[in-house]
């Protein structure tokens, strides 16, 4: 008997458990690029290049190595425009009636398969360390769960940068020697830069005919479409980059995109990379002496913990996470999110960034378009969408814990223990940013001030129920009463006056 064995883009992996589960003499393989796919938000360019030109590399790879594939281009004439339609096309062309998967990082896709007129039998997602029983087995009984202690009992289990059953260096976490702010030179060159092939040639030229309105610029077009030039990547990043990940992982700097990032996260999310063998390499580079224990342990936890924890809490949560209101925002994202203009300097960089290379790096993510967002009380969702569409390394998964837990505390507090709320103090602190703004990072109050530092009290303010209790936030309460009373009102009205603004469709 047939099977049909699905491929999703995100699934470019030759250990894939669909693949490891399927017959290479009789089954055939299902890739498609589908419309329903690339539009359900308005996706990057680039992503959609990245994703489109990877999955034909893939392809190509799997036919060599003597698979059957059934490949849908996105402008073929039969192209049905969903996954869905793509297997039932199938199965009717090859008289399958089975198909087999892995588990989707999605709840929608999830969602779609279980109502198909198929047999699907979907397999679980080996490629993750933790598998849902083991996340499941970690919550139960928890009150709250904390990456911290999910994160040791994974070095436990992976044996990563342990000695015995004690942690390498003494300490499970190495985040005291880090966080430096903006450094005056970057050593390292960035990512490498990959030429675009006749294949990636073709697929530019799709995405320009099809997604030329989306925002984003699609080239120059450089990312790595093959597991080969990932690993090239990955291993460029270990030698040059990672040694000083650690001291610069929370600066940002105007004219240093990517600084001491690994850039891994579009290969990795993909299927190029799987994350043990990262780590392995990181720990390797530690154990040759050729990077500190705080760069090594910063980056292995991002991996082994973070990634590991918000997949965890996405399949614990369930398909309701992405609509969690906790805080009932609800104004719309403003136009400069798309590239509309802004006097305030952090957003324009970190959007402009944003188009160019659909990246920006973890505290851009966080403390500056997240940041704005939740100060100003957007939408969740709308901030969740947003995400979604313009990074190249976003699948629900992995993105809708960072928005809606991490970043915009729509999910009560399940991820964060108190909102990542922040004046524009830190901004100044962690970045270069403030040089060049119209506003004033030291200015607190009056039409120059910036909107960070007003909006933060009105944040604080309009919580102030939820979050007075908190302990560690009521300090930031008891420096608010010390204001005296005419300041605090002049902060408030203020804040209003940039809301307004921002209701009102003016630049702020
Ligand atoms: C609001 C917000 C949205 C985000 N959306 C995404 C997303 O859609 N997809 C995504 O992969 N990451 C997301 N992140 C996490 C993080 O910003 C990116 O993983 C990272 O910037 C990717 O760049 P890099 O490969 O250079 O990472 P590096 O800084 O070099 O870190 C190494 C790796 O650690 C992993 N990692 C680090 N932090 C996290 C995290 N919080 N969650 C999961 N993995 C992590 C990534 O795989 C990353 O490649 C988001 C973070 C925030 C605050
Ligand atoms: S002054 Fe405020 S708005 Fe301007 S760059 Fe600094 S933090 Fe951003």
């Amino acid at each position: 008997m047939v099977n049909l064995v699905l491929v999703l883009a995100d699934q470019l992996t030759h250990t894939l458990s669909a693949l490891e589960h399927a017959d290479k003499a009789d089954d055939v393989i299902v890739m498609a690029e589908v419309a329903d796919e690339a539009s359900y938000v308005r996706h990057h360019p680039k992503k959609i290049a990245f994703l489109f030109s990877a999955m034909r590399h893939f392809a190509h790879e799997l036919r060599e190595a003597g698979w059957t594939v059934r490949y849908t281009a996105l402008d073929d004439a039969e192209n049905t425009g969903s996954i869905v339609g793509e297997l039932l096309r199938a199965a009717s062309d090859t008289g399958a009636s089975r198909v087999l998967s892995t588990e989707c990082g999605e709840w929608r896709l999830i969602s779609a398969l279980e109502d198909a007129p198929l047999e699907v039998t979907v397999l679980p997602d080996t490629r993750f360390i933790a598998s849902h029983k083991r996340f499941e087995d970690w919550a139960e009984g928890r009150k709250q769960l904390r990456m911290e202690y999910f994160y040791r009992e994974m070095r436990r289990e992976t044996g990563l940068l342990m000695e015995g059953d004690k942690p390498v260096g003494g300490k499970w976490n190495f985040d005291h020697d880090n966080r430096k702010p903006a450094p005056d030179e970057v050593t390292f060159d960035g990512p490498l830069r990959f030429e675009p092939d006749e294949i990636t040639a073709d697929v530019l030229a799709l995405v320009k005919s099809r997604f030329d309105n989306h925002f984003g610029d699609l080239e120059p077009f450089w990312f790595a479409v093959t597991r080969d030039q990932a690993l090239q990547q990955l291993h460029h990043f270990i030698a040059l980059g990672l040694p000083k990940f650690g001291d610069f992982q929370d600066a940002m700097m105007s004219d240093e995109p990517f600084l001491y990032h690994g850039l891994i996260s579009f290969y990795l999310n993909a299927g190029l990379l799987t994350p043990l063998e990262i780590c392995r390499a990181a720990e390797q580079s530690f154990t040759d002496g050729d990077a500190p224990i705080n760069a090594v342990e910063g980056f292995i936890r991002q991996i082994l913990g973070w990634r590991e924890y918000v997949r965890g809490i996405y399949f614990l949560e369930g398909p309701s996470y992405t609509s969690r209101n906790y805080l009932e925002h609800s104004r719309a994202l403003p136009e400069f999110y798309w590239g509309g203009e802004t006097r305030m300097r952090c957003v324009s960089k970190a959007v402009e960034q944003t188009g160019r290379d659909a990246y920006a790096h973890h505290i851009q993510r966080l403390m500056v378009t997240g940041n704005f967002a939740l100060l100003a009380g957007i939408d969740p969702h709308q901030v969740h969408e947003w995400y979604l569409a313009v990074y190249a390394d976003a699948y629900e998964w992995v993105e809708a814990p960072n928005v809606i837990g991490m970043s915009q505390f729509a999910d009560g507090g399940i991820i964060a223990s108190k909102p990542y709320v922040s004046s524009g103090s830190y901004i100044n602190k962690m970045s270069d940013y403030c040089k060049g703004c119209h506003y004033k990072v030291t200015a607190k109050t009056g039409e120059i001030a910036c909107p960070f530092n007003v909006l933060y009290w009105d944040f604080l303010i309009r919580h102030e129920e939820r979050f007075r209790g908190n302990p560690r936030m009521g300090q930031m309460y008891r420096v608010w009463e010390r204001m005296d009373e005419e300041r605090r009102d002049t902060v408030l009205s203020d804040a209003a006056e940039v809301l307004a603004k921002l209701d009102r469709g003016e630049v702020i």
